[in-house]
């Protein structure tokens, strides 16, 4: 699974990053995911931050 943040709908609330920094970081004015595949350890807190995110700018995909 990877993750993106639309930095379009992205309102830098840090929710995201509170629920999995270990993929999200907050360095700019929105957020970004890692590059890449998600490793399995942290894909249920990958998409608890995507169903935290107030705005929906997390997408995730296979
Ligand atoms: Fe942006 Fe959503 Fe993360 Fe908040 S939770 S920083 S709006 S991607």
């Amino acid at each position: 699974m990877r993750a993106r943040v639309n930095p379009e709908q992205c309102i830098a609330c840090g929710v995201c990053v509170d629920t999995c920094p270990e993929v999200f970081s907050l360095e700019s004015d929105v957020a970004e995911a890692i590059d890449g595949d998600i490793p399995d350890e942290l894909v249920e807190a990958t998409k608890e931050a995507a169903e935290n995110c107030p705005v929906d700018a997390i997408e995730l995909s296979d």
